[in-house]
């Protein structure tokens, strides 16, 4: 049996990177930055007030002293005048700050500031309170500097990324293009969410759960939930998907079962059938046809669930533009929360709780790959070593966080 470090590193070496494309940063949420991001405005882009208050010169504000409004600088309006020694201007959140200006009171700490605060501005107002030179002000590149790398290629793109692009000048980026994923069930017992169940049949999960972890990270995702073991079908939808798709992924019949048409089909097709030292996810299928990346996952939805994250999202984050993880930086060390048997021989990864008292296994009934209901529960995998007979509380163990 195959070591799963090995079939990590085997389901890896099918990574091809996706095209780089200019996208208008609206569109580059959850992609791969595929340049650095060098700054062309500062952050701020000039020096400006933090508070709604007076623009003035520290050194004039003595409490009771009576200072001279000369304007009136609402946000977006370039201040017109300078200030000079007894002088104010009225100056709102993010307005420019006025040249002689050095520091701004706040309209709270003022005398005559806060009437016909809405119209306009007063002819003159009392500070209430004395000041420090650049109190309530924001000064041009503090956060960021023109010309400084901001980000670099490789990082995935979230909402705040897309914020930090346009404050720098950036209307579009460079960026790994979204990919297209297609996903295949395939079991004649398979029904449709909703749909009466004959006897033997039952509803389809797997299509969900590898949709939902595909959309979770930007994929564009093809579902085809076949419902049949048919070869000729099967094969069909294979090679449509193939010629269309930047990775195909399939669920169930790959175990030793007489009617696994994902096995049977693929074989000649140059997909590689192996066993796996894990449990759940023994059998396990990968190759390539037509130079597409072609991922054969096992039926039972928890070892879907597991191979998910084991192989196929660290596959798709190469894809994606991502740097390649190692297999053992997936893991983080935890501590077991209880005790449990363990079955010696294969790796098993169990989908556990992290509580307080440290990890324990989401499903009472214990770790069986067809537990869907208790899968939403799991806050990650734990890892038994192939080698470990019991797992027994307050000792350290392997965990792979989900989400
Ligand atoms: P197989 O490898 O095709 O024999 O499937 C193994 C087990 O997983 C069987 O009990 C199947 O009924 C179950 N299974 C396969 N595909 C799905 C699916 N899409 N949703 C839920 N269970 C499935
Ligand atoms: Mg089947």
């Amino acid at each position: 049996m195959k070591t799963v470090e090995q079939h990590y590193d085997d389901i890896l070496s099918l990574a091809n990177t996706s095209p780089v494309i200019d996208v208008p940063i609206e569109k580059a949420l959850n992609r791969v930055l595929a340049e650095d991001i060098i700054a062309h405005y500062p952050i701020p882009p000039f020096t400006n007030s933090a508070m709604d208050g007076f623009a003035v010169r520290a050194q004039d504000v003595i409490p009771g002293q009576e200072l001279r409004v000369v304007e009136d600088i609402p946000a977006g309006c370039a201040p017109q005048v300078k200030i000079f020694p007894g002088q104010a201007s009225r100056i709102m959140t993010g307005a420019p700050l006025p040249e002689g200006a050095n520091s701004v009171i706040r309209v709270e700490d003022t005398i005559g500031g806060m009437e016909n605060m809405a119209t306009q501005a007063p002819d003159c107002v009392v500070p209430k309170i004395s000041l420090q030179k650049n109190a309530n002000v924001r000064h041009a590149g503090e956060d960021v500097a023109v010309g400084e790398k901001i980000f670099t290629a490789g990082t995935r793109v979230t909402p705040s990324h897309i914020a930090a692009f346009s404050a720098v000048g950036f209307a579009t980026v460079k960026v790994h293009r979204q990919l297209n994923v297609g996903v295949v069930a395939t079991g004649n017992e398979l029904r449709s969410p909703g749909e009466e169940l004959d006897f033997g049949t039952i509803p389809d999960s797997n299509s969900f759960l590898v949709s939902g972890l595909l959309f979770e990270r930007g994929a564009n995702v093809t579902v085809r939930s076949l419902h049949s073991d048919d070869s000729a079908h099967f094969v069909e939808t294979i090679e449509k998907l193939v010629s269309e798709c930047d990775l195909v992924l399939t669920t169930g019949g790959v175990s030793a079962g007489a009617f696994d048409v994902v096995k049977s089909s693929l074989r000649s097709h140059g997909v590689n059938f192996t066993k796996v030292m894990m449990q759940p996810g023994k059998p396990q299928g990968f190759g390539e046809i037509s130079g597409v990346p072609v991922i054969c996952l096992p039926g039972n939805p928890v070892s879907v669930y597991v191979s998910m994250y084991l192989f196929v999202l660290p596959l798709l984050n190469v894809m994606e533009g991502g740097k390649r993880i190692e297999y053992a930086d997936l893991f983080t060390t935890s501590v077991a929360g209880t005790s449990w048997k363990h079955k010696l021989g294969r790796d098993q990864f169990v989908p556990v709780v992290e509580s307080e008292r440290g990890v324990v296994p989401a499903s009472a009934g214990g770790s069986a790959s067809h537990f869907v209901g208790s899968l939403p529960k799991a806050t990650a995998l734990a890892l038994v070593p192939a080698t470990e007979k019991w797992v027994q509380p307050g000792q350290n163990i392997s965990i792979l966080r989900l989400r």
